[in-house]
């Protein structure tokens, strides 16, 4: 009998699995669809030997130390401060965007003093900020605005950004000096080895078992399991009963070149151009050494795995349904970006994981605390 059976070995799925059974002493059961552990941050060494990204770059930054150091337990860290350059114009411009953006987009000499007064010039007032419009229009004005997002964002979400929470957008600041980094998060690095090894050392304990190229539910009423731990989509683990949550998926193209190095920097992004809306090269991201080098374009699509939720009110309000549904379970939990549907980073999964286990560790505490106070009266 398992203590837990966890379902999906990505982020969510493995930090549960690793405190479980390494803190815990619980008895646990991995079940992935997949032919590998990771999750959508698996990587691997191509047939030239190249460290690439299966579903897509993915950069680590974080804010918080507890996860920072909580996954230096498993990996050495390669310290590593991501750049991208946006396609504007005919010139590759730094994004976010800051005073160099201006000052060649513009051909302008702006001081950093000048740039918020450029930038207030530029903005216009929205009072209440509710779209991904709002907000990029409220801080640079529409024609920034129209350079470097409204083209993007269609291509990523086949939304107007008019139609999506200003969530999104947020997530890429405007700069008021010189920085070209992407985060400017306390933590930027990189797992020296790769995400896979790190993963492979989170979960080589003699409590962990993994059952890969498996969906649960070919094996859930055959395994017997205390509790469940669901890291999918929700909407899948409940049939679809109130309709299906929209995501947006990506077709990855993969290319090697026989040369060093392809671009300028890790990621080039191409808001008004190609179907594709960046081109990453896994080199800068990885450090290797290797006389050929590996990209990827990214192709956003309507079909196929689901990669992003889609942050929108109406996509909210479906999700709270499932939620409720959700909470009135008892022995079964759900967690990561699938299962509570949220445009999360890998560290704000591993957080919402560490948070998950806490609860479930002061739960059981407490209900053996209970049953022993019981014995004795
Ligand atoms: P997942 O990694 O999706 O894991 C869920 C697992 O559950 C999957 O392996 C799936 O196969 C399995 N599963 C689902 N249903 C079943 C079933 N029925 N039976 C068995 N198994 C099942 N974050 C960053 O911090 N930095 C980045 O640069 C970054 N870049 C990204 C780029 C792209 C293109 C994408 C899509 C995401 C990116 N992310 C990035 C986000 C990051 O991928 C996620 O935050 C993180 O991987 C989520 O982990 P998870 O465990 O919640 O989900
Ligand atoms: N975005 C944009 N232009 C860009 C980069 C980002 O319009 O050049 C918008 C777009 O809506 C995107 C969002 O900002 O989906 C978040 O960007 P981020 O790079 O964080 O996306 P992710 O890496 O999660 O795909």
């Amino acid at each position: 009998m398992f203590d837990y059976m966890i379902v999906g070995a990505g982020f969510a799925g493995s930090v549960l699995a690793e405190r479980l059974a390494c803190v815990a002493n619980k008895k646990v059961l991995i079940v992935e669809q997949r032919d590998h552990i990771g999750g959508n941050a698996y990587d691997y060494y191509n047939h030239h030997g190249i460290l690439v990204h299966k579903y897509g770059p993915h950069i680590f930054h974080t804010n918080s130390k507890k996860v920072f150091d909580y996954l230096g337990k498993f990996t050495l860290w390669r310290p590593y401060e991501h750049r991208v350059l946006a396609s504007v114009d005919g010139q590759l411009v730094p994004l976010p965007i800051n005073l160099t953006t201006i000052n060649s987009l513009y051909g302008l000499q702006l001081n950093c003093g000048q740039l918020e007064e450029f930038y207030n010039s530029k903005a216009e007032k929205i009072d209440s900020i509710k779209t991904s419009e709002d907000v990029v229009i409220s801080k640079v004005g529409k024609e920034l605005y129209e350079k470097f997002f409204k083209g993007y964002t269609r291509k990523q979400w086949d939304l107007d950004p008019s139609e999506l929470d200003a969530s999104v957008t947020s997530r890429v600041p405007t700069r008021i000096n010189k920085d070209d980094r992407y985060f400017t998060d306390s933590y930027q690095a990189m797992p020296l080895h790769g995400y896979t090894k790190m993963f492979r050392n989170m979960l080589s304990h003699p409590n962990i078992k993994i059952m890969l190229n498996t969906d649960y539910k070919e094996i859930v009423d055959i395994i017997p399991y205390h509790r469940l731990i669901f890291t999918g989509p929700i909407d899948s683990y409940f049939n679809y009963c109130y309709g299906r949550l929209p995501y947006r998926s990506i077709e990855f193209r993969f290319d090697t070149f026989d040369k060093e190095t392809f671009q300028a920097t890790g990621t080039i992004n191409f808001p008004n151009e190609h179907p594709y809306t960046r081109i990453t090269e896994f080199k800068y991201l990885t450090g290797q050494i290797h006389h050929k080098t590996s990209i990827v374009y990214e192709y956003p699509t309507a079909d196929g795995d689901p990669y992003y939720p889609i942050p929108r009110r109406e996509n909210t309000e479906l999700y709270k349904k499932y939620q409720a549904l959700a909470d009135s379970m008892s022995n079964t939990y759900f967690t990561g970006r699938l299962g509570t549907y949220k445009y999360y980073n890998m560290d704000q999964v591993v957080a919402q994981s560490l948070t998950l286990f806490d609860r479930l560790t002061q739960s059981k505490i407490k209900t053996e605390l209970n049953g022993h106070a019981k014995q004795h009266t």
